[in-house]
């Protein structure tokens, strides 16, 4: 149990300096200069790579191996979030940190970021141990993980991650999430006067209704879950239309799975357009990021859940229905786990985060730095 106190002023201030930069999804410059100010304040390396990342390679104090241990969260906001101005309020002896309910607070994901800088610098000024760190911050994270794919094999090269980027109370470990797959679906018909020959005519609506009432949508079964989320179509009451888009998700933890739903997409809309001659569609899909399982077993998804225990937190694992960076860093063979960020709410008008749970982000961080310099990962 790490027995030193991080200044909790300072890193409320953090926190706020970040909020109050503009950082919308392919924005990010400014808080990007930000925390480059503030690494290179403690003269530690650094670099911006082609895609925007902000890479930080920290040296190893006190720590016996030379194994990299990645700590990540990403620089973007999702709108509306220009000119956040966030509110504290006292609550229970604690402070809580919102919006002024007309823009996100963004501690999606500065209540990550924050706690990371402040725990790192903590760690470096009091000569903690800690093993050799790579900093990553990513750029776009909020437009399918854009950021993270375009961050180097060489910045990729290390040996576990721990990205800052939940929901939750402190203490969950994510090591599971699913694919997710993007799809369109055009459904043409015919276009006719609807007054004069509509018996020439074929309605892409109609066609896209029958469509959509045998697609599989919800939570499909345990590792799956499909959603419809745009519809389009038609352009006045007196024209049959010609043309309806359909726009959805897939999202699943099983390839197998998610082929099946795939393929029962394509078998309706085959069977479909077989009883409404006239019809025609086309199918696109398209895997914005792939699933991953991070064992629990392994060495650094155990120091994780020591870190945990020596600051008083009960671990728990959780499959998460979302993505983040992780998808990516797993893929490209950096194994790693999510933990929280302590945000509530986030996406939302009423995304709020708890002082306390940033404070006790922090000392997380420092146990498992500890943690992860005595024993190899
Ligand atoms: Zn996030």
């Amino acid at each position: 149990m790490n027995t030193l106190q991080i200044d909790t002023e300072q890193l409320l201030q953090t926190f706020l300096d970040m909020v109050r930069i503009d950082s919308p999804s392919g924005e990010e410059d400014a808080l990007r200069d930000y925390l480059i100010d503030r690494v290179a304040s403690k003269g530690l390396a650094h670099h911006t790579d082609a895609g925007g990342n902000l890479i930080v390679d920290i040296p190893a104090q006190g720590c016996s191996h030379s194994q990299i241990l990645v700590f990540s969260g990403h620089m973007d906001v999702v709108p509306p979030c220009h000119q956040i101005q966030p509110i504290i309020e006292e609550l229970d002896g604690d402070r809580m940190i919102t919006s002024d309910n007309t823009t996100v607070l963004g501690a999606d994901d500065k209540a990550g970021l924050a706690p990371i800088l402040e725990a790192v610098f903590f760690a470096i000024d009091h000569q903690l141990p800690m093993p050799q760190l790579r900093l990553i911050f990513t750029t776009r994270e909020e437009v399918f993980l854009a950021g993270a794919k375009e961050l180097s094999a060489e910045s990729l090269k290390a040996d576990f991650a721990i990205t800052l980027d939940h929901t939750g109370k402190q203490g969950v470990i994510i090591n599971q999430a699913p694919a997710y797959i993007e799809f369109t679906i055009e459904c043409r018909g015919k276009s006719v006067h609807a007054g004069i020959m509509p018996e020439q005519g074929v309605n892409a609506i109609v066609f896209a209704s029958r469509v959509i009432s045998q697609l599989r949508l919800g939570r499909i079964d345990e590792n799956t879950t499909s959603n419809i989320g745009f519809l389009t179509g038609g352009k006045a009451t007196n024209i049959v239309p010609d043309l309806t888009v359909i726009k959805g998700e897939l999202r699943g933890h099983d390839p197998l799975t998610l082929e099946r739903e795939l393929a029962h997409i394509e078998k309706v809309l085959a069977d479909v357009t077989a009883t409404l001659p006239g019809t025609g569609y086309k199918f696109h899909y398209q895997t914005r990021f792939d699933a991953y399982r991070v064992d629990e077993t392994h060495a650094g998804v155990q120091h994780v859940v020591s870190a945990a225990l020596k600051t008083g937190l009960e671990p728990q694992f959780i499959r998460t229905n979302g993505g983040s960076d992780n998808n990516i860093f797993v893929k490209r063979g950096l194994p790693g786990v999510v933990l929280s960020a302590g945000y509530m709410e986030p996406h939302s008008l009423k995304e709020r985060v708890r002082l306390s749970e940033m404070v006790l982000c922090c000392q997380f961080l420092m146990n498992i730095l500890e943690t992860f310099a005595h024993e190899p990962f």
